[in-house]
């Protein structure tokens, strides 16, 4: 039977067939990733919150260096605040592996190490929302848990042209029922077996479903240019019936982003460098940066106008390199300079560290790229 589903008489048969249709698919096309080869609930978790705002090539070496250091919730629990933000230096969003920690506290603390298989008890624990606990309970446990993220949002705007942001309440709510109505019906049908050699673990129908959904999104129903001629849901998907692709899903139009311009002064004397903690409650809290400071637009002193700032007397002043990043609407650049010491930093603008010791320290992704450009790490 070809996968391709044809044109639906009713939602019930319809809902029935595209699952049918998409499990398949699923099996015989879903991408050999790391935290496929795994059912243990504690790996897909730190999967699940290493993938938010990252992708997936960029998440696959941190994912196995992570599960060698730290195999279970016990060893997470009990890493130090530093070894952390270490084994997480440059996925940014550090509030994601402080809340890992947290979570894997509680669970020594109330469960004695072990991973809830309850959903409300998974949706419980620190940093984990509707989705990752309906991604938990799914691809671990096989519950008929839904999820809806940025790709099942694309794949289900344009599968079923849903109109309105997706961003607004009631209309997230049209994506969460359909969601929970396909995973329902993928639990009634006969489960799915994997192609033989495969080296995927699959916990059942619901975390294929949840998994083939994500995965159509990401690699078939992309934002630009979809393949829809290797979908297997095209005889059955709206959008494409009218020609209107394009117009799902139908996001409103963000904010224009606002350029930000920081100078960070790479600060050396007798072989050592000024580096600073960034505070509690801030964002990328704890982590370690060159003393910086941000300045106007249109200043055409940086240098000088930020040591004036930071209360710096310095010497040789050379420029290194711009470094470019961009959190949320901001567009920052951020401009480095290296130079030496005259006389003494005051407290509050750093402490003194060699490059051995740098070398351990977790800086915000930015400041790592600054480091690189000074050739400390
Ligand atoms: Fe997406 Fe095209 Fe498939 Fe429709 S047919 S779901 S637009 S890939």
């Amino acid at each position: 039977m070809s996968s391709v589903v044809r044109k639906p008489k009713s939602s019930a048969v319809s809902h029935r067939l595209l699952v049918r249709a998409l499990l398949k698919w699923f099996t015989r096309h879903a991408r050999d990733l790391p935290w496929r080869r795994t059912l243990d609930p504690y790996a897909i978790w730190v999967s699940e919150i290493m993938l938010q705002q990252t992708q997936v090539k960029t998440v696959i070496p941190y994912f196995e260096r992570w599960l060698v250091a730290l195999p279970d919730v016990v060893k997470l629990a009990a890493l130090p605040a530093d070894r952390l933000h270490k084994l997480w230096e440059g996925l940014g969003y550090y509030t994601r592996v402080r809340n890992l920690q947290r979570a894997a506290r509680q669970i020594v603390a109330e469960r004695k190490g072990r991973f809830p298989a309850d959903f409300d008890a998974i949706l419980a624990l620190p940093g984990i929302g509707r989705y990752t606990a309906g991604a938990i309970a799914s691809i671990a446990f096989n519950q008929p848990r839904p999820l809806v993220d940025g790709n099942v949002v694309r794949v289900l705007a344009r599968l079923f042209a849903i109109r309105g942001d997706p961003k607004d309440r009631r209309v997230a709510e049209k994506f969460w029922l359909l969601a929970t109505d396909l995973v329902a019906t993928a639990a009634r049908l006969n489960p799915v077996t994997l192609p033989a050699g495969s080296r995927f673990l699959l916990a059942g129908n619901c975390s294929a479903l949840n998994q083939s959904l994500m995965e159509l999104g990401a690699t078939v129903c992309t934002p630009v240019s979809p393949r829809c001629s290797d979908c297997p849901l095209q005889d059955s998907c709206a959008a494409r019936r009218t020609g209107r692709i394009d117009h799902f899903p139908q996001t409103a139009r963000r904010p224009r982003a606002t350029r930000r311009r920081f100078v960070a002064l790479v600060v050396q004397r007798a072989g050592k460098v000024l580096v600073r903690q960034r505070p509690a409650n801030v964002v990328n809290a704890h982590l370690w940066e060159f003393p910086n400071v941000e300045v106007d637009l249109a200043e055409t002193e940086p240098s000088a106008a930020a040591a004036r700032m930071l209360q710096l007397k310095l010497l040789d002043v050379r420029a290194l390199a711009t470094v470019r990043h961009s959190i949320t609407r901001y567009r920052i650049s951020v401009e480095c300079f290296a130079a030496t010491l005259k006389g003494r930093a005051s407290h509050s603008a750093g402490v003194w560290k060699s490059p051995e010791q740098l070398k351990e320290l977790a800086f915000t992704a930015a400041h790592q790229k600054v480091a690189r450009q000074a050739g400390l790490i």
